[in-house]
C-alpha cells in the first residue's frame, strides 16, 4: 500500500513593525521581501501604547520601540529608528530628524530648515550620513539590535520625487543624484535601512528556525 504524504505549510509568522510612518513601512516591506513573514504595523492595531522617543541614540530608540510593543502584544516586533547626521552641524538633526523643524514638522519644513542652516556652506563641507538602527524583540526578550549607515552630501536644493524625508536633498556622490532622483531600485541596495535590515534578516532567520523547531 502506498503511503500518502501530507504536507501542511506552516502559517507565516507575524512581524509587527512599531511604526506609523507609511513610507518607512513600505521600504521595510520591500527590503524584507522573500522572508516567510506577515508584516503588520501599528496602523493595523488600535490602543497601542504611546512611545516617547527620548533616547540619545538611534539604537536606544529602536530598542524602546521594539520592547514597548513586544511586551504589550507578546508578538515578534521590530523597532526601527533612523535619521540624518550632518557633520558641520555637529551631527544634527540626528535623533531629532523627524521633528527638526518643531512640533508641527513636515518633511518639507525639515528640508527647508536644513537648507537654511547650510546656507553659504560649500559642497566640500556638506557631508552627511543616514543612520538606521533596528531592534527585534518578542514578549520574552530582546533578540538583537543591528545598525547601518550610508554617506552622502546635502545638495543646494531639493531634487526628485521618490522616497521621503531628506531624500530630495541627500546626494549620493557616486551617482551625483539624490535618493529622491535615484528611486527605490538603487536606494534599497545601498541605504542605511537596507544595510541594517540585511543584518536583521540574519537574526530573523535564526529566530524563525528556532521557533519552528518541534519542542
Ligand atoms: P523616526 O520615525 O523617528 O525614525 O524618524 C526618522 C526620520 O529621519 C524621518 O522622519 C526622516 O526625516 C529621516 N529619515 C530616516 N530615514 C530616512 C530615509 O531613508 N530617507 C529620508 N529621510 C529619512
Amino acid at each position: 500500500m502506498s503511503s500518502v504524504k501530507c504536507q501542511v505549510k506552516a502559517k507565516a509568522l507575524e512581524l509587527l513593525v512599531a511604526t506609523k510612518n507609511k513610507k518607512k513601512l513600505e521600504e521595510i516591506k520591500e527590503i524584507l521581501k522573500g522572508l516567510d513573514l506577515k508584516i503588520t504595523s501599528l496602523a493595523d492595531y488600535q490602543d497601542m501604547p504611546e512611545i516617547v522617543e527620548d533616547g540619545e541614540t538611534f539604537a536606544q530608540n529602536a530598542v524602546k520601540k521594539a520592547a514597548t510593543i513586544a511586551l504589550f502584544t507578546k508578538k515578534l516586533v521590530m523597532g526601527e529608528d533612523s535619521g540624518l547626521e550632518v557633520g558641520i552641524l555637529r551631527n544634527r538633526p540626528g535623533v531629532y530628524s523627524a521633528r527638526y523643524s518643531g512640533p508641527s514638522a513636515t518633511d518639507k519644513k525639515n528640508n527647508l530648515k536644513l537648507l537654511r542652516e547650510l546656507k553659504g556652506v560649500p559642497a566640500s563641507k556638506r557631508k552627511a550620513r543616514y543612520q538606521c538602527a533596528a531592534a527585534l524583540a518578542d514578549g520574552k526578550r530582546l533578540i538583537g539590535v543591528v545598525t547601518g549607515n550610508c554617506s552622502g552630501v546635502i545638495g543646494e536644493k531639493p531634487r526628485g520625487s521618490f522616497g521621503f524625508g531628506y531624500d530630495p536633498l541627500f546626494v549620493v556622490e557616486k551617482y551625483d543624484k539624490t535618493f529622491a532622483e535615484l528611486g527605490p531600485d538603487i536606494k534599497h541596495k545601498m541605504s542605511h535601512r537596507y544595510k541594517a535590515l540585511k543584518k536583521l534578516r540574519g537574526l530573523m532567520a535564526v529566530y524563525l528556525k528556532r521557533s519552528r523547531r518541534p519542542s
